[in-house]
């Protein structure tokens, strides 16, 4: 590992056994964040179902409560669509136990139930966002969400990259550690950053190469192998003097494209792109398509070809340590899913320690009904970016028992 990027602050977060729990309030910061329908119906309770063995471990370890706070939605004041009302339904259906359903998040009236509730109770606070100063890490209401808890537990990895009053600055007010999500959210992106088994491969994908990189440069620090798809290979490949007719290109980037690939030599990390691509006319599920070596005038390339695809499994096949971000191509649609499958099979095939993080690689894996095969699924798309990036999440950093 090397200088200013240093591994994330994670490595210094402790988990549950840190601190007694037997009879105190338990302040959780969970991420119920869930997907609903049209009618408010939650559409994938997998996030609710990830929460519940931090929530068990704590009422088994005797807490007085279990007091927990989630953001739902981005509303602006209180929105009667994003109560937490029909989560708490689902929660109590999961635990098998009373929910206690608060319809705020602070004051007397909710700091009289948390101390009023029966031993072994499970409390939901109302969305934390409905606060106005939630997302602004707002002193009086951090101290507001501190008075509910003894102790406080982070369990939201997807919101850790966020300086908020539930999920680091009310960290800050009392003992603090990692819940169980976190800690396996920690220890994966730990075992790819500082210290891996080698060969160390990372794939990254996606649309844009401006939102990654932050991570090509950390990476290129670390890893030894990077494979490029998706849109962003494209602008690497026009640095390259390669003809890419119609593909994606951020041509504002490509001085620090230009730098990322001197790195790559100097710090002699191989840096793959794709040899192959299947090209359309136009951006669309019914477009012509063929698959070419060079991209002709007026085409666009919307997914790596098959030999990519081979060129790709063999270095994902011999990766000891490997981390896949970013969809190969435009996946949503399946003229252009293959690639992203056949990157998908081979990490789900892949020997090695393997960790995939970011919404769309996530979505694909689980299109491919592959998750199960992967070491590590990151819940946290930003989130993992951000540790991807070198940085210290503030959700992390702040936790001190
Ligand atoms: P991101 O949010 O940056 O991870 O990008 C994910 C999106 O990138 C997906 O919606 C893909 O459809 C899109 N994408 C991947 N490859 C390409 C490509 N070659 N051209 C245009 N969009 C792409």
């Amino acid at each position: 590992m090397t200088g200013a990027s240093s591994a994330p602050a994670a490595k210094s977060a402790q988990g549950l056994d840190a601190l007694d729990l037997k009879g105190k309030r338990v302040l959780m910061r969970v991420d119920f964040n869930v997907p609903q329908d049209d009618t408010g119906a939650i559409s994938d309770d997998t996030r609710i179902r990830a929460a519940l063995p931090t929530i068990q471990e704590v009422l088994a370890k005797g807490a007085r409560c279990v007091v927990l706070m989630s953001h739902l939605g981005r509303p602006k004041g209180v929105d009667a669509k994003l109560r937490l009302n029909p989560i708490a339904q689902r929660l109590e259906k999961l635990l098998k136990r009373k929910v206690l359903k608060l319809d705020d998040s602070t004051g007397a009236a909710v700091e009289a139930a948390v101390n009023g509730a029966a031993a072994g109770s499970v409390i939901l606070l109302e969305n934390v966002r409905f606060n106005a100063g939630e997302q602004k890490a707002d002193a009086a209401l951090s101290a507001a969400y501190a008075k509910l808890g003894d102790v406080f537990v982070n369990d939201a990895f997807g919101t850790s990259h966020r300086a908020e009053c539930s999920v680091s600055e009310v960290a800050k007010l009392l003992p603090s550690v990692a819940g169980r999500l976190l800690q396996a959210e920690i220890e994966a992106f730990g075992r790819v950053l500082s210290a891996p088994k080698r060969p160390l491969v990372a794939i990254l994908g996606g649309a844009k190469v401006s939102d990654k990189l932050l991570v090509i440069d950390n990476l290129l620090e670390r890893c030894d192998t990077i494979l490029i798809g998706g849109g962003m290979a494209y602008t690497f490949l026009h640095v390259l003097g390669q003809p890419i007719g119609k593909s994606l290109v951020e041509l504002d980037r490509v001085d620090v494209v230009k730098k990322a690939l001197e790195k790559a030599k100097a710090k002699k990390v191989e840096l793959l792109l794709p040899v192959d691509h299947v090209v359309a006319d136009k951006f669309a599920a019914d477009a012509a398509t063929k698959v070419v070596e060079s991209i002709p005038d007026g085409w666009m390339a919307l997914d790596i070809g098959p030999k990519s695809q081979k060129l790709f499994a063999d270095k994902i096949a011999a990766a000891q340590t490997l981390v896949w971000n970013g969809p190969m191509g435009v996946f949503e649609m399946p003229a252009f899913a293959k690639g992203t499958a056949a990157v998908g099979k081979a990490v789900a095939a892949c020997k090695g320690y393997t960790v995939v993080g970011g919404g769309d690689s996530v979505a694909a894996l689980e299109m491919l009904k592959l998750s199960s095969k992967v070491k590590h699924v990151s819940t946290g798309g930003g989130a993992s970016l951000e540790l991807l990036e070198g940085k210290t999440l503030p959700g992390i950093a702040a936790l001190k028992a």
